[in-house]
């Protein structure tokens, strides 16, 4: 018994170790594809920084390149000295025309401005107005035109005239026209990119409306607040990098739209050039990635499918040995003592239509044996014996070894009493031609049986064992080599036979 627990506690340990194995193995898995994941947004993230510094670099070489074409007309009007004459506005006319601009205005000294268009109105309270007479260069946030009602920016520039500021030349471009200075996205049109001010508002704006979403009268700052940032990222962090003219990236999500945000001021007033992608998109190249993962982990799954159910079947035969082991005597593979009472037990409590015979056998001097040719003929000799005894009898017969050279038998479904003694008798006469190996040829062995019936002699394992065990006693001392039958419990009459 003490052998087969040591046998479950070592299959135990396997069983801890294959499951221990396997954890560790998901967890190193979990762990890799953790650093994968992070990785492709690590690089996702440096991809679309890269592309908003290159977007902010164009658009500022964009707008000095308008600068550039305000201040070369500004340095002939400060040259001829004469901001307004007919030919001046000729030229106006002319600059703008060739120009992005839309309009371009001469802004007296007082703030009078006259628009290349012919109109004229007074600007003296416009911040790129008191800039450019402070003598820089200025681009306004997007201002709704007293004139014409439609939204613009204006690029304003100083007019030098013998070393003093004589005036302000300003040029409008329509929002649109700026945003025109963005270019084609890279993502194949599923990102957009966004200008905004400090305060959210979008200054321009460029990608196709069916990705963007965000409309240019809506500010940025109320439209991402509403999403479900991702990866640790805050709307709060992201507000504060604006604030703090902070160049970063944010991960977020509303419904199933999971988008990348990157966003880096720009050298012009207060402005951050935003640039937002669709996840799917910016992961694409790494697609193949999370593909040979999909892979890689199948595969695990498969080994560890395949480890389990070999360890399950491992753990089933050796259960059912284990379970064979306890129930089954080492030496001659017959049932132990306890397993036989048990199948006798629980054959006997079914009911039979015929007769159940209870037969015990012991091996006369057995003693004898192991004494003069040693233990291990004496062994030999009762694996002889137990192979004797399931050859035989009949299959579904009940065989055990119960003791050192006592067998148990129970012939199950005997048509007559008279059936088993006559196979006692005939056991006994096989008995005295077995020649156990180890032996000089001329040793035999011979046997004493004692019988029990059922139900006369008892019902159970116990009430059997006790009354055959009473006529295997009789047998011995009636001279061994025979079989003895009690006819009743306890009486003296008995019934015998001996083997010749
Ligand atoms: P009897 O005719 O009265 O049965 O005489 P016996 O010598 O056979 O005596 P008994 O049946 O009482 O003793 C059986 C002996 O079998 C006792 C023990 O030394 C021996 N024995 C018990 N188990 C084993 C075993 O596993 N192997 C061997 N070789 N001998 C055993
Ligand atoms: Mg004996």
């Amino acid at each position: 018994m003490r052998h087969v627990e040591k046998r479950w506690k070592e299959l135990r340990g396997y069983i801890h170790i294959v499951g221990a194995f396997l954890v560790f193995l998901l967890l190193c898995l979990s762990v890799f594809f953790g650093a994968v994941r992070k990785s492709i947004e690590k690089n996702v993230r440096q991809t679309i920084t890269a592309n908003i510094d290159r977007q902010s670099t164009a658009f500022s070489s964009n707008i000095t390149i308008q600068y550039q074409y305000l201040e070369g007309f500004a340095g002939y009007l400060g040259e001829i000295g004469e901001l307004r004459s007919e030919d001046t506005m000729t030229l106006m006319r002319q600059v703008c025309e060739k120009s992005g601009l839309e309009r371009i205005a001469i802004i007296d000294p007082d703030g009078t401005a006259h628009y290349s268009s012919g109109e004229v109105k007074n600007v003296a309270e416009r911040d790129y107005f008191q800039q450019a007479m402070k003598g820089a260069r200025c681009l306004s946030d997007p201002l709704e035109s007293s004139v014409d009602g439609e939204t613009r920016v204006i690029l304003s520039v100083p007019v030098y005239h013998d070393g003093e500021v004589a005036g302000v030349l300003g040029g409008s471009y329509d929002v649109g026209a700026l945003s025109h200075m963005l270019f084609e996205d890279l993502y194949g049109g599923t990102g957009y990119s966004l200008i905004v001010t400090a305060d959210g508002e979008i200054v321009a704006y460029d990608g196709s409306e069916e990705y963007r979403k965000i409309q240019p009268e809506d500010n940025v700052f109320s439209y991402y607040a509403q999403m479900t940032f991702l990866q640790g990222d805050t709307f709060e962090h992201m507000r504060d990098d604006f604030a703090n003219r902070q160049s970063g990236s944010v991960k977020m999500r509303r419904e199933n739209d999971v988008r990348y945000l990157s966003y880096a001021p720009i050298d012009i007033n207060d402005w951050t050039m935003c640039y937002i992608v669709p996840e799917k998109t910016a992961e694409a190249p790494y697609r193949m990635i999370t593909q040979y993962e999909g892979g890689l982990m199948g595969m695990v799954l498969l080994g560890m499918a395949v480890l389990l159910a070999g360890v399950f079947r491992m753990m089933t035969r050796r259960q059912k040995e284990l379970e064979q082991a306890a129930q089954v005597d080492a030496l001659t593979g017959i049932l132990n003592k306890r397993s036989t009472e048990t199948a006798i037990d629980r054959w006997l409590q079914e009911a039979h239509q015929k007769k159940q015979v209870f037969i015990m056998l012991d091996v006369d001097k057995f003693k004898e044996i192991n004494d003069q040719y040693g233990h291990a003929t004496g062994d030999a000799a009762l694996r002889l014996v137990g192979k004797t005894l399931v050859r035989f009898f009949r299959e579904d017969d009940i065989i055990g070894r119960i003791g050192g050279d006592e067998f148990v038998v129970l012939m199950k479904q005997v048509n007559s009493i008279r059936d088993a003694e006559l196979k006692a008798e005939a056991l006994c006469a096989l008995f005295r031609s077995l020649h156990p190996e180890g032996c000089p040829a001329e040793v035999h062995l011979s046997c004493s049986i004692g019988l029990a019936e059922v139900p006369e002699h008892g019902s159970s394992y116990m009430e059997l064992y006790q009354s055959a065990d009473r006529a295997l006693y009789e047998a011995k001392r009636g001279g061994r080599n025979r079989w003895v039958r009690r006819t009743a419990a306890d009486t003296e009459e008995k019934m015998e036979g001996e083997a010749f």
